[in-house]
């Protein structure tokens, strides 16, 4: 019994996001897993925003349904609201968000964890990684036992020897309530790894029974609901509304008279913190001539009279705290259940990380999540998926997944830490990618499913279904690229009704192109749409396939151009050194980062297009 010998496979650390995926797609993969983390009943935790989605990471929560994770289903399975934001703007923008139940969400997954063959649970803190000749072979807990195993996968989230700041006052911990990590930071630091601070916060949770929701504006979910996973089982649940309210005047004049009390504007945190989720007092000193801030109320369950405060982290002092908080429209009462905090932690800047996630300096050791220096559920979810598939073809000898930028935002967001050095947290945006128009949300299982099933994480259930959809798309694009509609009478009177208008006969895929024009109008010009019997996710991607067919040709030609670099393969034992005509910074950062291809070295900061110019040469001698 391997069991009982603290024999197993895989050992995943953390009980996160990244950590539960890893576990689930390792174990499901075959391999025996042991899965340890410093509060079983804290799987699956959402510590900050109660939430899951949104711009940019609701595609990673897509591709990891596409890839045969589980995020997905878990947020369709306890949402307590869903929304599509930026509906109206085009579609590599749009973005699903999940109002999530935090409780049922964490209980959902453990149910998972607890039914997934091959799964061990463990209540401890892992302080020590066993390495021997470069390989990891085991890892030992707080209590002295050691587990040995092929491969380890490091997913420690904000808890790697964390410390909390309310106000001046601080105490190790990893979240508020939750011890912190301490030993497995040293333990990397023996091994040679350059283990840095990086810093996150969260705002206060009210109690809703104190709240006044008539001086706040109404935020209700969608009426037409739609859901992250590909397969079909949708569950229709209670929706319930969140609020907006704003900062006023009175809050940030307390703010600014309690700058003094701040950690971070004392100096007491060096790790910095998220650009894209600033503190409040972050958001008034940098936007100062911004005299009004949106705040959402945000439920954190149907179950609970907790409420969150999104857009309010802070980590001023409590009491100062309740200030702020009462300065709010519709706060004026409000009980606070529990404080804002702010939280520095270790994370192991993931240059030291191969596109498998797993580290150059240690065989079998990977690492997923807030560690990578990421932030985020979804960031942190994806790369845990990666790492539980990678750990498991490790061990078997199989090759590694690696995604390339334009597969999808997982392999974008890979490649960013990888080959970049990250100085603060990363999150996913748009933005980030070169090829947002073609990594949309609708499209994710198109560009991933095949990798899902060849690795063996898509059943051959979801995999023809999705093999149904792709070949429906297909052939409505044909048809509707070959049907024309006349000029009639009746035709320009339900164009008209869109501001639209033919004064010849024009085939349906041209017409669809119109702006004002959707595929719900051509229903109704063709009614043979109606014996296809299409479902929406098929028609959606029809619409978008052809409205944007120039646009996405364009990005094509674009993703072919930059693979011609990907070919160009740099050897593993190059010496940057005695490379001629390039600057020896340039030589320091390609031998730190050691890029497999031209591309990778390409996207390196500080590598101008000259030195790949130079390396392309020698390369081609
Ligand atoms: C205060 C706070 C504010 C945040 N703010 C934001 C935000 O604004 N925006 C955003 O996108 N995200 C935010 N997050 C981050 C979000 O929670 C994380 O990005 C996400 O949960 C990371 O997932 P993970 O799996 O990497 O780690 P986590 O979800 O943190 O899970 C880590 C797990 O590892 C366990 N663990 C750690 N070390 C050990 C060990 N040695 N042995 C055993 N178990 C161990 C812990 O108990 C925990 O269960 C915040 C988190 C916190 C705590």
């Amino acid at each position: 019994m391997g069991y009982l010998e603290n024999k197993f496979d895989v050992i995943v650390v953390g009980g996160g996001h990244a950590g539960c995926e890893a576990a689930i797609s390792a174990a499901r993969l075959g391999a025996k897993v042991l899965f340890c983390s410093l509060n079983l009943d804290n799987i699956a935790l959402m510590p900050c925003n109660p939430a899951i989605g949104g711009p940019a990471k609701s595609t990673l929560v897509r591709e990891i349904d596409a890839l045969g994770g589980v995020m997905g289903e878990a947020a369709d399975a306890t949402y307590v609201q869903m929304k599509i934001l930026n509906s109206s703007k085009g579609p590599a923008v749009r973005a699903l968000r999940a109002q999530s139940d935090k409780k049922e969400y964490m209980r959902y997954m453990r149910n998972i964890i607890e039914s997934t063959d091959n799964i061990y649970l463990k209540q401890c803190c892992i302080t020590e990684l066993v390495v021997k000749d470069g390989e990891i072979t085991g890892a030992i807990d707080e209590y002295g036992n050691e587990y040995s195993a092929r491969a380890v996968i490091l997913t420690t989230g904000t808890s790697l020897d964390g410390r909390i700041f309310i106000g001046l006052k601080s105490y190790r911990a990893g979240r508020l309530g939750e011890m912190p990590a301490i030993g497995l930071s040293d333990s990397l630091r023996n091994l040679g790894f350059t283990v840095k601070k990086l810093k996150t916060g969260t705002p206060c949770r009210v109690d809703k029974r104190t709240v006044d929701y008539s001086k706040m504006t109404i935020q209700p979910g969608d009426e037409k609901l739609h859901f992250y996973s590909f397969k079909p089982n949708r569950p229709i649940r209670e929706q319930v509304p969140c609020y907006l309210t704003r900062t006023t005047e009175e809050t940030h004049k307390i703010i600014k008279e309690n700058l003094d009390k701040s950690p971070m504007y004392q100096g007491l945190i060096h790790g910095v913190g998220p650009r894209y989720c600033p503190s409040i007092e972050d958001k008034i000193v940098r936007f100062a001539s911004n005299p009004s801030h949106h705040i959402f109320i945000e439920p954190e369950g149907l179950g609970t009279y907790e409420l969150y405060i999104q857009g309010f982290s802070t980590s001023l002092p409590a009491d100062v705290q309740v200030k702020m908080v009462r300065s709010l429209p519709g706060l004026e009462n409000a009980h606070i259940i529990k404080p804002a905090y702010a939280v520095e932690y270790d994370y192991i800047p993931a240059v030291q990380t191969s596109h498998s996630l797993m580290t150059k300096k240690v065989k079998g050791l990977f690492c997923a999540g807030q560690i990578n220096g990421t932030s985020g559920y979804e960031e942190a979810a994806a790369q845990g998926l990666l790492a539980g598939i990678n750990a498991f073809n490790y061990i078997n000898g199989s090759e590694m997944v690696e995604l390339s930028r334009s597969s999808s935002y997982l392999g974008t967001l890979v490649d960013d830490l990888v080959t970049k050095d990250i100085e603060e947290p990363y999150r996913m945006l748009t933005s980030r990618s070169e090829y947002r128009l073609h990594l949309r949300q609708d499209n994710a299982d198109a560009r991933l499913t095949e990798i899902g099933y060849k690795v063996g994480l898509v059943d051959d259930i979801q995999y023809n279904r999705y093999r149904a959809k792709m070949s429906e798309i297909k052939r409505e694009i044909e048809i509707l690229s070959a049907t024309k509609v006349s000029a009639t009478s009746e035709v320009n009177s339900v164009l008209a009704q869109y501001g639209e208008h033919i004064d010849r006969g024009i085939r349906l895929a041209e017409l669809l192109k119109r702006p004002n024009i959707t595929y719900d109008v051509i229903k109704k010009l063709d009614y043979e749409t109606d014996i296809r019997q299409l479902t929406e996710d098929v028609t959606d991607e029809v619409e978008v396939q052809i409205k944007y067919d120039g646009y996405l040709k364009r990005q094509e030609i674009q993703i072919e151009q930059a693979s011609k670099l990907e070919k160009y393969r740099i050897p593993d034992d190059i010496d940057y050194s005695a490379i001629q005509h390039i600057s020896t910074e340039t030589k320091e950062k390609l031998a730190k980062i050691r890029p497999k291809t031209l591309a990778q070295a390409s996207r390196i900061g500080g590598v101008k297009p000259a030195d790949i110019s130079v390396l392309m040469v020698m390369l081609g001698k």
